[in-house]
């Protein structure tokens, strides 16, 4: 007799399953494909199972070819099964098949070889045979054997490939493939319970729950998939096949959810994803946060016919609660190209072109080519060799000297941040510092030059390399720290280190966020510390601004200095003057002739900074050049 009890209730959760799952948006990728052959393939073999079961059991009532065919059916889906759950594991892993090639030869092998078996049972007999009822062959154990191979083989992969998985997701994947070894060995040991299908079943939903809930490759706004949705499918895409992108980002989506408040912005987010899936109904859509769309299709898309399609609809505006939101849209265009481009790159890529369509408030598209690839790829070795750095405390601090315009001798510094790229290659602060800004990384940054030069300090008495102090950085964005006041103060009383010989350089563009900056130098002005005014002209010049913070020193900027040796005329003169009135010392940086560090001399300079005296150098050099001006 066998026993049917757990059919039922296995079988209504898998109907259930595949209604739900066949009702949801899917992403057109291997693994949702395999993972649909394994639930038609369960629902299949739960059926035959009742039947040929049913069959076995009322043999005298059947055919002797009516049971051959149910029992072959059985047998034919029962590896298949297995097999296919295997094929799962390899696609989870994003397991390449063309890279092991002798491995799925021989998996495909065994498989083919095993069905081979199990169908000349009709003849052979060797899985299973028919007398007088349904009878065991000699080679029976065979899909035993295969069985416990898949399983194997999906275990020995998952711990090869672990580092592709999440732990959850590795965990899932041991979990499903246990439950199907458990109940293998139930079906082993209890052959007349019919219960390895609750097993599957069990497998089934832990895929589901890790894998292939659709929830997860859902977009939050409802319509489209999400992020990971499109990683996935680049990564389906990676291996060669055309696809073109066209990313529809929302300009200045920060200001315009503050104009027209959150909600409000996530009806119209919903709105836009609607009305782009059911216009272009046969490209994917996904929406990536921020205001990012993105329509991916075949290399056939019309990226001209949609865009005057969608700019059309942006004419008009969206309607949430009564609200008309006016936005526009600017486009990010993308293709995929002769080279196979690792999927991490592409996504940086796209975000970086979303970023500046984004940020740009015109209507301007951005193709992402080969050089704006090139661009991209160098960002994003910069950003790593920055991380590196700070975590290995590797940045270093290299010094330029600033002198007295009259006397020519050295009278401060100027500490400067340095990082070397993979090749060894110095890479420009001009380059790091706004990645580090916008990565959060400068407040680490900042703080890693604060201390390498108070250690500096501490280390060597300044004055005996005529250094009367030596000037810092400061980003707008560390300015913005509440506790920088007291980190700073931490640094120095560590290295007991006078704060009057440390100038803090700020520039004008800090200054946008007025009341906290004021709050800020105030605090660290009575900490003991001065402040230096940067690139004094060459951003936001505001008299009034300058006139109510008690600077120590104005630099000129550099293009400001060059310009005036290009062509004299009033109003440098003046400025310096009203400067020195107000109680400023005046620095001219980029000093780079003598011709130069005379007419900036004579205008009123106090001191000069520039490659004539010394470009920036290491501590180490610093202190080998002018470690002598003690004697
Ligand atoms: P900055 O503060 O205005 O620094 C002066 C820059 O001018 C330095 O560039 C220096 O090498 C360069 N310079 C000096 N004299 C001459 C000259 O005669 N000719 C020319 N062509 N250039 C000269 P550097 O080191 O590349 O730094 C660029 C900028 O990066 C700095 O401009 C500063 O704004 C920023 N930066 C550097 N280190 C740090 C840091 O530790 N923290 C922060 N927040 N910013 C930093
Ligand atoms: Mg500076
Ligand atoms: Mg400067």
């Amino acid at each position: 007799m066998w026993n049917y009890s757990f059919v039922l209730p296995s079988l209504m959760v898998l109907c259930v399953f595949l209604v739900y799952y066949l009702r949801s948006p899917r992403l057109p990728v291997r693994v949702n494909r395999t993972f649909l052959c394994v639930l038609l393939l369960q629902l299949a073999l739960v059926v035959t199972d009742v039947l040929s079961s049913f069959a076995d059991e009322n043999y005298t009532s059947f055919s002797d070819a009516t049971l051959y065919v149910l029992n072959m059916a059985f047998f034919v889906l029962f590896l298949a099964r297995i097999y296919w759950f295997y094929l799962f594991t390899q696609d989870v892993l994003r397991f390449r098949r063309s890279n092991a090639p002798r491995l799925v030869m021989m998996s495909h092998g065994f498989f083919a070889m095993v069905e081979l078996i199990t169908l000349s049972s009709f003849v052979t007999g060797a899985v299973f045979y028919i007398d007088q009822g349904y009878h065991r062959g000699p080679l029976y154990n065979i899909l035993y054997i295969a069985f416990f191979l898949y399983i194997s083989l999906s275990l020995v992969l998952a711990f090869r490939y672990s580092g592709r998985l999440s732990r959850h997701e590795l965990l899932s994947v041991v979990g499903y493939n246990a439950a199907l070894f458990v109940g293998n060995i139930v079906r082993i040991l209890l052959p007349r319970y019919l219960v390895m299908n609750t097993f599957c079943m069990l497998a089934i939903v832990i895929i589901y729950l890790s894998f292939e809930n659709p929830d997860l490759y859902r977009s939050e706004q409802g319509e489209g998939f999400n992020l990971r949705a499109l990683r996935d499918v680049l990564e389906e895409y990676s291996d060669g096949k055309p696809y073109r992108i066209m990313g529809v980002v929302l300009e200045n989506y920060v200001d315009e959810r503050g104009i027209y408040g959150g909600r409000q912005m996530d009806r119209g987010i919903a709105m836009i994803a609607e009305y782009l899936s059911s216009e272009f109904p046969n490209d994917m859509l996904f929406y990536v946060r921020g205001g990012r769309f993105v329509l991916m299709g075949g290399p056939d898309m019309d990226w001209d016919g949609m865009r005057r399609r969608v700019n059309a609809r942006f004419q008009q505006p969206w309607k949430a609660d009564d609200v008309d939101m006016f936005l526009n849209v600017g486009y990010v265009l993308m293709e995929s190209g002769s080279e196979q481009c690792a999927v991490e790159r592409v996504i940086s890529s796209l975000m970086i072109a979303f970023d500046r369509v984004g940020r740009s408030g015109s209507v301007d598209d951005n193709t992402i080519d080969a050089q704006t690839m090139k661009e991209i790829d160098r960002q994003v070795d910069v950003k790593r060799a920055l991380e590196q750095a700070l975590e290995q405390d590797a940045v270093e601090v290299f010094l330029q000297v600033l002198v007295d315009s009259h006397t020519r001798r050295v009278a401060g510094a100027e500490a400067l941040a340095r990082i070397w790229d993979a090749d060894g290659k110095i890479i420009s602060p001009t380059t790091f510092i706004p990645i580090a800004e916008k990565g959060g990384y400068i407040n680490l940054l900042g703080e890693q030059v604060f201390e390498k030069t108070c250690r500096f300090i501490r280390e060597n008495e300044l004055d005996k390399l005529g250094l009367k102090w030596i000037n810092v950085n400061l980003s707008p964005i560390q300015c913005m720290r509440k506790d920088l006041n007291g980190r700073f103060m931490e640094i120095l009383t560590r290295y007991g280190v006078d704060p009057g010989v440390i100038h803090l350089e700020i520039t004008e563009e800090s200054m946008v966020d007025y009341e906290i900056l004021e709050k800020q130098i105030d605090a660290l002005r009575e900490n003991g510390f001065n402040f230096a005014l940067d690139d004094y002209g060459s951003g936001y010049s505001n008299l009034t601004r300058v006139k109510r913070y008690p600077f120590f020193n104005i630099k000129l900027d550099m293009e400001l200095v060059r310009d005036y040796c290009r062509e004299r005329d009033k109003l440098l003169p003046n400025l310096i003057n009203a400067f020195k009135q107000m109680g400023f010392t005046i620095t001219a940086e980029g000093i780079e002739t003598e011709e130069m560090a005379e007419i900036m001399t004579d205008v009123g300079c106090d001191y000069l900074q520039g490659f004539l005296f010394s470009k920036p150098i290491s501590m180490d050099d610093f202190l080998k050049k002018y470690g002598r001006q003690s004697a």
